[in-house]
Formats: structure tokens, sequence, C-alpha cells
């Protein structure tokens, strides 16, 4: 309920509980009848602050349990960070066993070795990431282990993954052709079933010592850690001094927004209300068919070329054709936004079978970012200015930012996030300049993984904030003030962070607000956010194609809020999941829209 949402003002969530609770007493009640022995429940909420209130919610809930008539014993989880200043409340509970993450936050161990509260609790530890697919530090393990075996009995401590195995991918020996994972790179790594197989080293390493079967594993692990440190498919000495040189003044602009906003103008030439699209077209199945064809050797690089080279053209010959303002070359080479930028950046790798759930039934295979990140060659100039070469119209270009292609991988953790980051961003800063230099004069730069990388605690929100977006910066701000730089986010709540949208300073914003009907502006209006922003007038999340008086209601919203000159006309979100037909017919109503609003507006500007 506490990461719930309500719709009515006012409402408290937590007045549901008490016809919430029977349901559960229900379910535990079936659970135990199954001859079930541990009902592990999850509260991950437990690793946020919580007030008072919501403390109160909680133990009378884990109250309500203890009451229900059952054999089973109850495990409490909870991962992603320490219980903070929900310690004593956890411990404090009518539970079996309580689990804690070691791996994100060790130092709650020595509290609750030092509250004495535990009683005869087990207490479960998350030694192996469960987060992550890096091999797990033996060594470090033992330690911790070593300090609960001083304080507790060994059959009062449990050894787990610190989270849920859900978000790693299944099985490392299924690369086993897998080039890219020579085995320099592979013995750095585990994914599921091997942190099922570290954990059981450790058991062994803890209850029988280092003796012979155990000490080889032993160092191995340890030889494996060691190579990393120094392995040079991992350390690039020049990146690491790029971005130890970067200076306040790599993050900043010529000049400020307003004196870019009348070069951008000028140069430009614009009419109000500029119509656009956020990168991606139809992706059809031949598209998809073709791309899988190539991939496999059944289609040669050059017919591959000619496809994509076809499929751009005519993008850009419709575009024409409906006569949006700024074009885009739609993307028809990406599989996927971030996947497109991994195969061809330095440090990061591929899997052939690392699939993790993303949301719902949708899957992803993250790269792994793995060593010091850079480009080695441009890797969108190709078809950006192939389509700017065949059109007298403004053609777009499309990347993806630094946080967002840090935020769908797995991470190095043998660095800070922050300077992983900040590689990442050089890489994408040398991309826009190329992109610059081959004409190209409307960049956006993709971002809508920004709010996702939010720390569970406020108090944390800041420092997160500040690195994520001086990345940002970093590769937005190489470009001169004429040349003008977009960035999108999909759905997000933009109430608690608008002022660091703001200080992102892109030079136009697009976002997606059809559906809320321009709800999503209101952090924007109270802000005076005072840049230019592309609300989404097309709901590109559903086939259904909006008609020119629901799109000019929703611009006649926007234009209430913001000066004309600041806004732009744009779906919601890439077409990459539509088909042409409800495309065409939509992208029509869109242009006849804004068409209309100039109209409209025309004398009063
Ligand atoms: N440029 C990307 C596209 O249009 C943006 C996708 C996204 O926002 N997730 O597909
Ligand atoms: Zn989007």
């Amino acid at each position: 309920m506490l990461l719930g949402k309500e719709n009515e003002e006012g409402f408290n969530r937590l007045e549901l509980l008490d016809a919430i609770l029977p349901i559960y007493q229900q379910l535990i009640l079936d659970i135990d009848k199954q001859g079930v022995e541990f009902l592990q429940i999850d509260e991950p909420i437990l690793a946020t602050d919580l007030t008072v209130v919501e403390q109160q919610a909680i133990k009378r809930s884990y109250d309500y349990f203890s009451t229900i008539k059952v054999g089973l014993k109850y495990i409490l989880a909870n991962y992603f960070d320490g219980y903070g200043k929900n310690l004593e409340l956890a411990l404090k509970l009518p539970i079996h066993v309580l689990h804690i993450d070691v791996v994100r936050c060790s130092l709650q161990l020595d509290d609750i070795l030092e509250t004495n509260l535990l009683g005869d609790k087990v207490l479960s530890l998350g030694v192996v990431d469960g987060r992550n697919i890096w091999i797990n530090d033996f060594e470090k393990s033992l330690q911790l282990i070593q300090k609960a075996q001083a304080k507790l009995p060994d059959d009062q401590i449990w050894l787990g993954t610190s989270c849920s195995l859900l978000h790693v991918p299944y099985d490392l020996d299924l690369e086993v052709n897998n080039t890219q994972l020579n085995n320099e790179v592979k013995q750095w790594l585990a994914f599921a079933k091997q942190k099922l197989q570290e954990i059981t080293v450790l058991k062994q390493l803890v209850v029988n010592g280092k003796n012979d079967e155990t000490v080889a594993l032993f160092i191995k692990n340890k030889s494996a850690n060691e190579n990393r440190k120094l392995s040079t498919l991992i350390h690039n000495n020049a990146v690491k001094q790029r971005v130890a040189n970067l200076t306040l003044a790599d993050s900043e602009r010529t000049s400020q927004f307003s004196i870019r906003q009348e070069l951008q103008h000028k140069a430009l030439k614009l009419p109000l209300f500029p119509t656009t699209t956020i990168g991606s077209f139809p992706q059809t199945k031949e598209v998809r068919q073709t791309r899988a064809k190539f991939k496999k050797g059944e289609v040669t690089q050059e017919a591959y070329d000619a496809f994509i080279q076809q499929e751009t053209e005519e993008t850009i010959r419709f575009e024409e054709e409906v006569d949006l303002d700024v074009l885009v070359h739609g993307e028809f080479e990406r599989n996927d936004m971030v996947e497109y930028f991994g195969e061809q950046l330095e440090g990061l790798l591929f899997t052939k079978f690392g699939w993790v759930q993303s949301y719902g039934t949708r899957c992803v295979k993250p790269p792994i970012i793995f060593g010091d990140v850079s480009r080695s060659e441009p890797m969108t100039v190709r078809w950006s200015s192939y389509a700017q070469s065949i059109t007298k119209k403004h053609v777009k270009g499309m990347l993806t930012g630094p946080v967002t292609i840090l935020q769908w991988s797995f991470v190095r953790n043998d660095q800070p996030r922050s300077v992983t980051c900040n590689q990442i961003a050089l890489a994408i800063r040398d991309e826009v300049r190329d992109l610059e230099h081959a004409g190209v004069k409307i960049i956006q730069i993709d971002e809508p993984a920004l709010r996702e990388g939010l720390p569970l605690r406020k108090e944390d929100w800041k420092t997160y904030l500040d690195w994520a977006v001086n990345a940002f910066k970093i590769s937005a701000s190489a470009v001169k003030d004429e040349t003008q730089i977009h960035t999108h986010m999909c759905y997000a709540e933009f109430n608690d962070i608008i002022e660091s949208i703001a200080h992102m300073d892109a030079d136009v914003i697009t976002i997606e607000t059809s559906r809320s009907e321009m709800e999503l502006l209101k952090a924007f209006v109270d802000f005076e956010y005072p840049n230019e922003i592309g609300p989404g007038v097309y709901d590109i999340h559903s086939p259904r194609v909006p008609s020119r008086a629901e799109i000019e209601y929703l611009l006649d919203k926007a234009s209430s809020l913001f000066p004309y000159k600041n806004i732009w006309v744009n779906p919601d979100c890439g077409l990459k999941t539509r088909d042409w037909p409800e495309t065409k017919s939509a992208l029509k109503n869109l242009v006849a829209s804004a068409i209309s609003m100039r109209e409209k507006v025309g004398s009063t500007v």
C-alpha cells in the first residue's frame, strides 16, 4: 500500500489495511495447509524512511500475522539498502527470520549485532549480490559471516543472495559459444545458477574451513577478483585521465538559454508550434526479420545496409509529405536504444542468453559495462547524415543519453557509478560533436531512465541528481549555441525533480503528457520552466488515432500554460511499436492541428 498511489487527493491508503489483513490471513492459512515450513514476506519499503504512522502499520500487520494459528514460520525480507531507522522496529517484529542485504549495506550487520534485540531470531545474511552479475568476493563475505558467528550460534545464521534472483540472467554456462565472453571475462561473472553455487561454497568454507576441496575454490575466487583489478581489458588510462580532467566548464553551454534560443530561432527558421517526432518509426516485422537474418549471417552487410537505407529514405519522404518540420531518420538500424550504442562502445559486452524480466512479459538483455568506456568511431553519423543529405528540412540526430545507458545495463561495481557515467557521457559528447560537424543542427539525447535511478532514500537524491544531470550536460555541452539540444523522457513524475530537469538545460524537452491531459505539466508550470517544451499530444501506447479536435484541445491547454514560442508539437514517445497506417493518420492530424494553432494565435505572437 505504501508504494501505491491514491487517485483521490487526501485519501489515506493505510485505511485499507483492515480490509487487506484478513485476505492475507486466508492466504497464509492456505499456504500453511500445503505444509510449507517458511513463508517469506518481502517488505522492501523498509529500506525507505517511514513515518511513525507507517511504522505502526507495519507493526500492526505483523502482530496480526502472529495471531494466525499456523505452523509455518515467517521470514521478513528487506533489500536494496539497510533497514536504517526502521531497524529497531524490524528487530522487534514477531517473525522467525530477518533477512538483510549486506551487499548494499554491510554496516547494518554491526548495528544488529550490537543491539542484542535479535533474540532467538535467525539472521539471514544476503552476502551474494542478487542485483548484479559479478562474482562474489569470498574473502569479504567470510569476514561478514565471521562477524555474525562471533555473536550468534551457527544455527541462527543463514546465507543467501541479497535479493531475489529475478534481476540476473539464468546461467553463465549457456554462453559457451559467446566469443565476447572469453575465459578472462567469464571468470569475473556469476549469473543466477553460479550465485547459488557461490552460496554453497561459502557455506562449505564456513562449516568445513579451508580443506583441500574448498581451498582451491577460494583461491580461484581470489585470483579472479585480483585479475579484474588489473586486467588491461578493463583499465584504459586515457579514459580515466579524461574523466579526471573534466572541469565545470565542460558541462556548460557557451551562452545561457535566452541567448541560445534567439540564435537557434534565427538559424533554424522553424514556424511557431514546430512539429517533430521522438525518433523511431514503426519497426515492422520486415525490419525485425531482416535484422535477425543479418545477425545470423543470412543477409550480407551490403544487402542489410541497402535495406536500412531504403527504409530511412521512405520515412524521410513520408515525413516530408505530411509536412513535419523537424524530421528524424527513423532508427531502423537500431534493435534497442541501449544495445545499439552498447555494441559500438568499448568497455561493454553482450550475452547471448542473458535475458531478464523488465516489466510484465517484456524481457531485455542488458549490456554488461565491465570496463572503462570509450568510443572508437562515430556511432550514428552515417544514418543521420544520410537522412540529412536527402532532404532540405532539418533532420534531428538521435542519441541515447549516458544516464539511460548506465541505468539499463549491469554496471561494474569496482568504481562509483558516477565515474562510469561520466565515461559514457564523454563518448556521447564526442558523438554529438561529430553530428554537429556532419551538419546536423538539432540533436536529441534521450534520458528516459533518469528518474528511475533515484536512490530509495530521499536524503540520497541530491547526490545522484547532481552527478546524473552533470553527466547529461557533459554529453550535451560541446556544441555551438546555434545547435539545438533536445532531450526526451517518457512518463515520469516531474514534481519532485523539476529543478534538476531545469538544470539539464536542454533547449527542448519532449515528455509524455497526452493520457494525463497535460496534468504532468503542472510541475513545469509551477516552476516556470524556462526552456522549450514538447508535451506529447499523441498517445503512442495505443493504435488509436487521435482526432484533430483532441490534439487541438491539448495544444490549447499547453498554450495557456507556456509562451507560444516555447511550445513544440510531438507524440508522447517513439513510434517503434506502432503500425504504419495509424502512424500516418495520427501524424497528419498532428501537423494539421499545429497549423491551425498557428492560424489561431497568428497575430498575437
Ligand atoms: N528515441 C527513442 C525512440 O523514439 C526514444 C525511446 C524512449 O523514450 N524510450 O524510440
Ligand atoms: Zn519515451
